[in-house]
């Protein structure tokens, strides 16, 4: 088991106590935040417990919190994607272009310039 974990929105490494990253969680509406937050509290404070009634629910009470997150970044996200392409309605879309990146090895060669 890694201590990392990757946001549940996109693959940015995070903490293994964090859900998303923190552009991704910036996303959530503030109470929905503070909903997930005290799940994930209530899940901690019976983490110790073996698997029994109390700990399946609130398991269940942070995986369904931990849903809707994720449900309402999604939508945000998309909904901003529907404006920025009503408001600047690119002209019709290629295949994006491939821009070739040389990566810059050892740093000391010195190119003329
Ligand atoms: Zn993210």
């Amino acid at each position: 088991m890694s201590h990392f974990n990757t946001c549940a929105v996109c693959d940015t490494a995070i903490g293994h106590q964090f859900l998303m990253c923190p552009s991704h969680w910036h996303l959530v509406p503030r109470q929905m935040k503070s909903e997930v937050y005290r799940c994930w509290i209530d899940l901690r404070a019976v983490a110790h417990l073996t698997l029994g009634p109390e700990r399946q629910r609130a398991q269940a009470e942070y995986d369904e919190m931990r849903a809707a997150a994720i449900n309402a970044v999604n939508e945000r996200l998309q909904a901003r994607e529907a404006y920025l392409r009503q408001h600047q309605a690119p002209p019709e879309r290629t295949l994006p272009q491939r821009t070739p990146t040389t990566p810059r090895k050892g740093g000391h060669r010195a190119d003329h310039e």
